[in-house]
């Protein structure tokens, strides 16, 4: 008996350094604080993109091992490595993609959240955290239009998110797979790449997939959606679902969400919208009328690691009728008899995919608490005017060419001053991505290539588009 006493006592010993205590605590939070600080400083003059040979190779020199290593050494590996190498996803001068950033008030709920590890999956063990998490899906929901009938779930990102729309669907129409074949969705050539690989993960991949013709404003078009359902019905097929776009990846454009969701409606489809980027736009008053018919969906997708730049890994799902979120993912097991015996608030882990999940709630509740709504709505309407702006200061250059007017906060453009635009714009990204000031991806338009310039980091202002269109001009004339 005392060996076994004896032998636990050693482990437990060996196992200490798991919990540092106080004394410890306070040093590495304080080293962490200095290099996080430091970060933040360095910012400033940090290029969007900083491209090197060793493409963060340094991490796989120093093998995770038996014994651990110093702070200071660690924090000196991440800086050179991680840090100093590559995009720079929160640097305001990262144009490419879809720029979000990530705010200071969420790193502290994330810090919160991974040291309480509330359990988020089920209300009856944590009902305040499950409430959190509602709470905000119901503003969502609210700022969408949405009844009290409305749920939702707060999953790790828009992709996710569809996913979970895409399963709702399904499940609201009885698709079975025999179905899957004859079941239509009409989405647009533009439509987030998302959308389809759900479909793809859902196992409906032989489902039918058309492509609504869209306007010069690169929206869907009602009266082909219209057609094409009623040609489709005619031929014996299922039309299933619509998804329109409040923001697509590539301009920006928004769908006419009302005139869409009409023909949804009339033809009784699912019509689901797709704001991973775009929907948060509809706190801005600036283009608010942009979103009249949002209300009209079945369900929608927006992310808030997007437009209210929290970090990374939360994207939010909302279903107008919730009981059909909910019937979709309610599943249980006699291992979890005791938790699901409260219905008073909706757990989590019943309208999701997930069942034990990130706390994600706290990096979005702290800060909308600590600053409340309006600052983000300021935000929103200054992204959308520097757009204009820097729309009108890239079309002012000579030879430049630029896609249809920003509906949101990102828009296209190309220099055709050249006997071979597309090999021309794709030698300008490359000098960017070599220069590395400022970041800009790129995608094709009409069979053309063009160039993106996508607005949305808090951290771009006035200054910042100003060090963008000049490095633009000055790369293009260097090229030239
Ligand atoms: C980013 C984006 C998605 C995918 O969201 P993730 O969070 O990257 O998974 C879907 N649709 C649109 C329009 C997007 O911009």
């Amino acid at each position: 008996m005392s060996s076994i006493v004896e032998q636990i006592r050693e482990y437990e010993q060996q196992a200490a350094i798991i919990e540092p205590d106080a004394a410890q605590r306070a040093v590495l939070l304080d080293k962490v604080n200095t290099y996080t600080e430091s970060f933040l400083d360095r910012l400033k003059d940090r290029p969007a993109y900083i491209n090197s040979e060793e493409r963060g190779k340094g991490i796989l020199a120093s093998p995770i091992a038996e014994q651990g290593m110093d702070i200071d050494a660690i924090l000196h590996l991440y800086q050179k490595q991680v840090e100093e190498q590559g995009l720079s996803p929160v640097s305001g001068k990262f144009f490419g993609y879809i720029p979000p950033c990530s705010m200071y008030y969420s790193a502290l709920g994330d810090y919160m959240a991974a040291i309480a590890n509330e359990y988020v999956g089920d209300y009856s063990n944590c009902p305040g955290a499950v409430h959190m998490e509602n709470q905000l899906l119901d503003w969502m929901a609210g700022l969408v239009g949405y009844p009290d009938t409305a749920l939702g779930t707060l999953a790790s990102g828009g992709s996710v998110a569809i996913l979970t729309c895409i399963v709702t669907a399904r499940e609201a129409f009885k698709l079975k797979a025999r179905d899957y074949e004859n079941a239509v969705v009409y989405l647009t050539e533009i439509t987030h790449h998302a959308m389809s690989k759900g479909l793809h993960i859902a196992g409906m991949r032989e489902c039918v997939q058309r492509n609504v013709p869209m306007d010069e404003k690169f929206r869907m078009r009602p009266d082909a959606l219209a057609e094409m359902i009623k040609a489709d019905r005619e031929q014996g097929l299922t039309p299933w679902m619509v998804v329109g776009s409040s923001g697509t990846t590539d301009l920006g454009s928004v769908d006419q969400l009302d005139k869409i969701g009409e023909v949804a409606k009339q033809h009784e489809l699912w019509y689901h919208i797709d704001g991973a980027y775009g929907a948060f736009f509809v706190l801005s008053d600036l283009v608010k009328d942009k979103f009249k018919g949002v209300e009209l969906s079945d369900s929608i997708v927006m992310n808030p690691h997007k437009g209210l730049h929290t970090p990374f890994g939360l994207g939010a799902a909302i279903v107008k009728d919730g009981e059909l979120l909910y019937k979709a993912h309610f599943h249980t097991a006699n291992y979890m008899q005791d938790s699901f015996y409260n219905k008073d608030q909706v757990s989590p882990a019943d309208v999701g995919p997930e069942l034990t999940r990130h706390f994600r709630a706290l990096r979005l509740w702290l800060p909308l608490k600590l600053i409340g709504v309006a600052p983000f709505r300021a935000m929103l309407n200054e992204k959308i005017l520097l757009t204009r702006y820097a729309y009108e200061q890239i079309n002012a250059i000579p030879g430049m060419e630029v896609g249809p007017e920003p509906e949101l906060s990102i828009f296209a453009f190309r220099y055709v001053d050249t006997d071979d635009p597309d090999a021309f714009n794709k030698k300008l990204i490359e000098a960017l991505r070599e220069d590395g000031t400022i970041f800009l991806s790129s995608t094709v338009i009409n069979g053309h290539y063009m160039i993106r310039f996508a607005i949305l980091s808090y951290r771009t202002h006035k200054e910042t588009i100003d060090i963008a269109v000049d490095t633009i001009n000055r790369l293009k004339e260097q090229l030239l």
